[in-house]
């Protein structure tokens, strides 16, 4: 008999049976239905399948059904795909090197800020590891900023356009990297909320680290998802929808959502402090293929957010821990 892709679980943080439901099967059919729609108002005809991914077309399939932890607030699915599988679906959605190409123009930009936020934290040079790092828009950005950042990456096709770029990546999960000696930052900026087991990369990512070392996740905030989505079919209806939509949340196409407790539960059991917080929103989405209001509506709202709702308020989340 063929296994199903989907198993039941427990918190994937910290193993709390307790849980209530969030999002069943029908409300995320729903949520995808208004993605289609909020897309298809503001891009141009003629897109390419392509440039569609990441857009509408994430590379995980939307959740079956959505809870959140009553111990640890951690948002969670349940069932949730088998680690096998969660593994098939990436290697089989790694972009051409053209579309490769595009990312890391858009994303190199963005992640100067990122870049600068780690140095105030880690220091003004220093060592590490990128896991996630996909088309390498960051590893290029920390080396303008004077850091000597490496790569990981699970898509052997994004891995080996990194390469070619001049970064040393390792193609596989965070296990797989070796460090000649310990390094002084690890960095998951994009893939954290993606993870089977984020229990076991937070403790590879402690082993790699020197004591002191700085590690950082960037995640999606599930309490802003929770919040926001509750709001879809109220009078602020519209808001919900673009909050939720610029931010790549609507129809929630991740693993899991972490709460204030969840992160910091996480983090305090494998050797971790946190010591700062910062709130934001996701990398710009649009691009040439996005109608000028599109492209404008999505600046306003972005900005708007970065000022009204900070730290755990905002839709993504950078957690800075110190290795102790
Ligand atoms: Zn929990």
């Amino acid at each position: 008999m063929r296994r199903t892709p989907y198993e039941l679980t427990a918190c994937p943080v910290c193993g709390s049976k307790e849980a209530v439901e969030v999002a069943d099967r029908d409300a995320i059919v729903r949520e995808r239905e208004r993605l289609w729609e909020f897309h298809d108002r503001r891009l141009r005809e003629g897109i390419p399948p392509a440039r569609l991914m990441d857009r509408v077309a994430f590379s995980q399939e939307p959740p079956l059904r959505l809870v959140r932890c009553l111990e640890c607030a951690h948002i969670y699915r349940n069932p949730r795909e088998r680690e096998e599988a969660l593994g098939a679906a990436y290697e089989r959605d790694a972009p051409e090197p053209d579309v490769l190409q595009k990312l890391f123009d858009t994303q190199r930009e963005a992640y100067a800020a990122q870049a600068s936020r780690l140095k105030d934290v880690a220091g003004e040079s220093g060592r590490g590891l990128e896991v996630g790092s996909y088309a390498g828009g960051f590893l290029a950005a920390a080396r303008d900023a004077g850091w000597d950042f490496q790569g990981a990456d699970i898509s052997e096709r994004a891995a080996a356009f990194s390469e070619r770029n001049g970064f040393v990546v390792t193609c596989g999960s965070i296990d797989k990297v070796i460090a000649a000696r310990p390094l002084d930052a690890v960095a998951i900026w994009n893939t954290f909320e993606q993870l089977y087991d984020s229990r076991a990369a937070v403790t590879a990512a402690r082993t790699l680290l020197r004591k002191g070392g700085t590690f950082v996740v960037r995640v999606p905030s599930g309490r802003f998802y929770e919040r926001w989505r509750t709001r879809l079919d109220g009078p602020l209806s519209g808001v919900a929808e673009r909050l939720l939509a610029h931010n790549n949340l609507l129809t929630f196409p991740y693993q899991q959502g972490f709460s204030r407790r969840s992160l910091d539960v996480l983090l305090s059991e494998r050797g971790f402090q946190v010591v700062r917080v910062f709130g934001d929103t996701l990398v710009p989405i649009a691009d040439e293929w996005t109608t000028l209001i599109g492209r404008a509506e999505e600046r306003i709202v972005k900005r708007l957010e970065i000022l009204l709702q900070h730290g755990w308020h905002a839709p993504w989340v950078e957690v800075y821990a110190r290795a102790i």
